[in-house]
Order: structure tokens, then C-alpha cells, then sequence
């Protein structure tokens, strides 16, 4: 992939307008959004835009979202989940339509990527709408030939409310180098054999690749949860600066 200055750069990145080419409902509180961007010089999994909207009487709110999408895609995903009573999200979700036009700017961010030239094993770790920019890292993974270790903990309320359910089940099942796990921390369904509550250090310690194999960690969610998944990993053992984390929001998951 031709990295260049505008994947890590976001002094020098314009705001644009991006047309809205489709909006995909992925469960009752998420849909993604796929934008046509008006120019784009490529970005690395993990990076984000920022989504500006201006009301009539000029008042502006910004909000960040992943890019959901990988590098190899024309066109840009973000995956925006509700967020009650919340001035941008909910406008994302019940207002835009296709054929609308979206004034963003990015790639932003240069600490939370993954590229395949960085190597592995990577261990991603989610929490709710936290998948997003890891799903941009599986996706660019899926694409190469020499696909990288990775295990995917993605900690959700219920099964409906597992975010890419499909292509991430797809995905494991074609590819004995990806190992995912799903924790629901709700509901569960009564013969549910995965992990019922809260991502805690027995999850982690079965599904994380060992100390010895230096795995990079890619923890994302709400801030709580990412808080508390990497000081379980500290305390594991695992070396502070193999954890890269993205905090979201206050609360979730
Ligand atoms: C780098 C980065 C990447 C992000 N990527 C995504 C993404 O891919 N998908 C996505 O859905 N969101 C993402 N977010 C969160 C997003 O930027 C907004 O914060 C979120 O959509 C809420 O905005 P809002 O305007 O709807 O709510 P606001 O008007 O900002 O907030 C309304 C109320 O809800 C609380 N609140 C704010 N955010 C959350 C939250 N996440 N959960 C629960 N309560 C909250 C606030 O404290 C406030 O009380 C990302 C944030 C960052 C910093």
C-alpha cells in the first residue's frame, strides 16, 4: 500500500464533501454510512474522519469516526452507532440519505494503525461500536496473501447487537489464522457456548497470544473499556507499549 504525508498528516487535510452513495442498517442502533469522497489519497486501518454538520443558523458540531472501510476500497465506511439524545449521531442515523452530501475531513490519526507491513500477531479487542476500526484492519488483512496471526475479542450486548455478525463469522470460518471470540455482556442465548458478562483475564488469557510472541494489542470502545481491558494486560504481563488503545466515548458495550 503507497503510504503518503495526508495518511498521517491532519494540519494539511481539508474539509471536503463526500457524497453519501449508501446507508446499511447493521443492527437496530448502528448503520453505516458509505461515502464517495471528492478526492482521497488513501489511509491506514485504524485511522478516522472528522464529520462536520452546520445548521441554518451556522452553528457547527464535529464528531470523529473510524473508517471502516479498508485502504484497498474506493469509497469510505464509517459505522455510526446511536448515541441517545446526542446532537450528531442521531442526525447520522434518522436524517442522511443517499444522494446527500457529508462535509468530512481525514485520514486522522497516526498511533492507533495497523498495516500488514507492521507484521504481528495482532490481538484486536472491541467493544461495542469499538469494532469499527479494527474491522478496517480484518479487512485489509483478508485481502492479503500472507494473512498476519489475529485473534478478535469483541465484547457485545446480545448477539443482534454484534456489528459485521456475518462477515466476521465468514471471515473466521474461511481463515484458520484468525481466531474470534464473542463476549455478550447482556443477553445471551440460552444454549450460547461462547462467554457470558464481561471481558475479564481468563478471556484474555485464552485468547490472547502468548507474551513470548510479542502480540501488538489494538483495544477500542468506550473509555471505561478500554481503561480496564489494558491494565488487565499490564497486569498479565503483557509490555505497555504493545497496547494501543482508541477511547470512544463514556459508556457502552
Ligand atoms: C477517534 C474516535 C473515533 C470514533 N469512532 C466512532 C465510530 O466509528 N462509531 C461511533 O458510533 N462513534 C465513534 N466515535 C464517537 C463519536 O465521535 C461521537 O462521540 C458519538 O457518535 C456521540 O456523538 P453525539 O453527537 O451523537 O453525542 P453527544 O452530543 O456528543 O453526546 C450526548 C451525550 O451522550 C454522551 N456520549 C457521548 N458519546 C457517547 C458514547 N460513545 N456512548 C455513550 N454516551 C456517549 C455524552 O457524554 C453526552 O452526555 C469516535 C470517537 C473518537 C474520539
Amino acid at each position: 500500500m503507497m503510504v503518503t504525508d495526508a495518511h498521517a498528516s491532519p494540519h494539511k487535510i481539508e474539509w471536503q464533501l463526500g457524497r453519501v452513495q449508501a446507508v446499511v442498517a447493521e443492527t437496530d442502533r448502528v448503520k453505516s454510512i458509505i461515502l464517495e469522497p471528492m478526492s482521497w489519497l488513501g489511509h491506514w486501518p485504524g485511522q478516522h474522519v472528522d464529520i462536520r454538520l452546520t445548521a441554518d443558523d451556522g452553528y457547527q458540531a464535529e464528531r470523529s469516526y473510524s473508517i471502516a472501510s479498508p485502504p484497498e476500497d474506493k469509497l469510505l465506511t464509517i459505522t455510526v452507532e446511536r448515541v441517545k439524545e446526542g446532537e450528531v449521531s442521531p442526525y447520522l442515523l434518522d436524517e442522511l440519505r443517499v444522494g446527500d452530501h457529508l462535509e468530512f475531513r481525514g485520514p486522522i490519526g497516526r498511533y492507533f494503525v495497523w498495516t500488514r507491513s507492521l507484521r504481528g500477531p495482532i490481538c484486536l479487542i472491541a467493544g461495542g461500536a469499538g469494532i469499527t476500526p479494527l474491522m478496517s484492519m480484518l479487512r485489509h488483512r483478508e485481502r492479503s496473501l500472507d494473512r498476519i496471526p489475529a485473534y478478535l475479542i469483541y465484547s457485545a450486548r446480545s448477539l443482534p447487537d454484534v456489528i459485521y455478525r456475518d462477515e466476521l463469522d465468514g471471515m473466521a470460518d474461511r481463515d484458520k489464522g484468525l481466531r474470534l471470540v464473542y463476549a455478550l455482556t447482556r443477553e445471551q442465548p440460552r444454549d450460547w457456548p461462547g462467554h457470558r458478562g464481561r471481558v475479564d483475564e481468563t478471556l484474555l488469557a485464552n485468547n490472547c497470544f502468548p507474551r513470548e510472541q510479542n502480540p501488538t494489542f489494538y483495544v477500542c470502545g468506550p473509555t471505561g473499556f478500554v481503561e480496564g481491558i489494558s491494565s488487565m494486560l499490564v497486569t498479565m504481563g503483557y509490555e505497555p507499549l504493545s497496547i494501543k488503545t482508541e477511547r470512544f466515548g463514556p459508556s457502552g458495550g
